[in-house]
């Protein structure tokens, strides 16, 4: 295995820990580093959530597992546990499944978290101690590592566009300058986590960076998110819930996207920096929810209007010119042509959503309790 190294500016390390890999974004990026980047070991570490789905990953571990090119590690461990943590980031655990030694990381992207707002209604004990102390935790091992051996490392914290709270509909887009301003305890969390990523920078100067993207879709989605759940609703001739008047905009950007822009953020991005990464496509729900039934060729019908989510953000729209630029990173999916791609897939991969469906509670159930 070659050593991390920086040539020309660009930072290519050796192995790479992701945090949350068994989640939707999570599982999309370990499948495009093993495939789009020669070479690199993902190291997956995840607390298996009901978030989190190993058999999204069936395919991965074919390839890239101990029968296969070797690439891929999966630890089941939570990233508020500060004793696992350290011996992966040492390099002295070992893979739970196979005994295998997994070798030391030389960058982390940081994507475990909560991440589904209505929950955060429910209850925000559990966003703040994954969220905020789990990030601290995590923070904290990487800052001890580092301490131990001084070498090329990166941190990359995956954060939100939430972080920056709710635009008037005249309001220019979110850019990296614009205030902190949380709505929602999940975002509120996420905000916690970006502002110790920060400190940390500051105060102990660890290599971290922050990447705050738009509303992400695709394949692997849990099925309590907005586009999974209208098409699988859908799908199912259910109705379709939409919160209040279905006039709240959103960006949306799709997860091949997504991580693409992480990857060039941890190689390519400065240390110290926020990256937002959006996919230039705003649009209200009322109308994403139509685009996806005449994808499905279902009725307008199906959609069916419920009392509004306390504290719901009425715009989000980001402002991604300094990752074009700096990054030299674009979102390559347009909006239409990556809905269509999504409701195949949801389509031919039926036996996927309605497993992971029946491990959670549903999202309308958690909306009524609220409402
Ligand atoms: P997800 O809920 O699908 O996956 C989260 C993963 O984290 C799951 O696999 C879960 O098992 C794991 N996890 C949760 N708690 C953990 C813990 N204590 N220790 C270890 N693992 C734990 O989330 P996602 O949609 O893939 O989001 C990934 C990241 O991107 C999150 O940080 C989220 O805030 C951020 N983000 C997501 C979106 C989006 O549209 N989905 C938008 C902006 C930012």
């Amino acid at each position: 295995m070659s050593g991390e190294s920086t040539v020309n500016g660009t930072f290519l390390p050796a192995v790479v820990l992701i945090t949350g890999g068994a989640g939707f974004i999570g599982s999309n990026l370990v499948r495009w580093i093993l495939r789009n980047v020669s070479d690199v070991i993902v190291v997956n570490l995840d607390l298996l959530t009901y978030a989190g789905n190993i058999e999204s990953l069936q395919d991965v571990v074919e390839l890239h597992g101990p029968e296969g090119s070797g690439r891929y590690f999966f630890i089941r461990a939570d990233i508020r546990d500060s004793e696992v943590l350290a011996r992966v980031l040492g390099g002295v655990a070992v893979e739970q499944s196979t005994g295998r030694r997994i070798p030391s990381i030389d960058a982390v992207l940081h994507l475990a978290a909560e991440s589904h707002v209505d929950r955060s209604i429910l209850g925000p004990a559990a966003f703040i101690s994954t969220n905020v102390v789990g990030t601290h935790t995590l923070l904290e091992c990487v800052r001890a590592e580092l301490s131990l051996r001084s070498r090329p490392f990166r941190f990359v914290n995956v954060s939100t566009d939430e972080v920056y709270g709710s635009l008037a509909p005249e309001e220019p887009a979110f850019t990296e300058a614009h205030p902190l301003a949380p709505n929602s305890p999940y975002s509120a969390s996420k905000a916690g986590a970006d502002c110790l990523v920060r400190a940390y920078r500051e105060t102990f100067h660890l290599p971290v960076i922050t990447t705050r993207c738009s509303n992400n879709y695709g394949p692997f989605q849990f099925p309590e998110k907005l586009v999974p759940l209208m098409i699988t609703k859908a799908m199912q001739d259910e109705p379709l819930p939409l919160y209040g008047d279905g006039l709240n905009v959103r960006d949306w950007l799709h997860v091949e996207d997504h991580v693409s822009g992480i990857w060039m953020t941890l190689t390519r991005g400065q240390e110290g920096e926020v990256y937002n990464l959006g996919g230039d496509a705003e649009i209200t729900n009322l109308e994403l929810v139509r685009m996806l039934l005449d994808e499905l060729g279902r009725p307008h019908s199906l959609i069916n209007f419920v009392a509004d989510r306390p504290g719901h953000d009425r715009r989000y729209a980001m402002n991604a010119t300094k990752s074009q630029v700096e990054l030299g990173w674009a979102p390559r999916h347009t909006l239409a042509n990556g809905l269509r791609e999504t409701t195949a897939w949801y389509a031919e991969n039926r036996d996927w959503w309605v497993r992971v469906k029946t491990k959670a509670q549903h999202p309308m159930e958690i909306h009524r309790s609220i409402a």
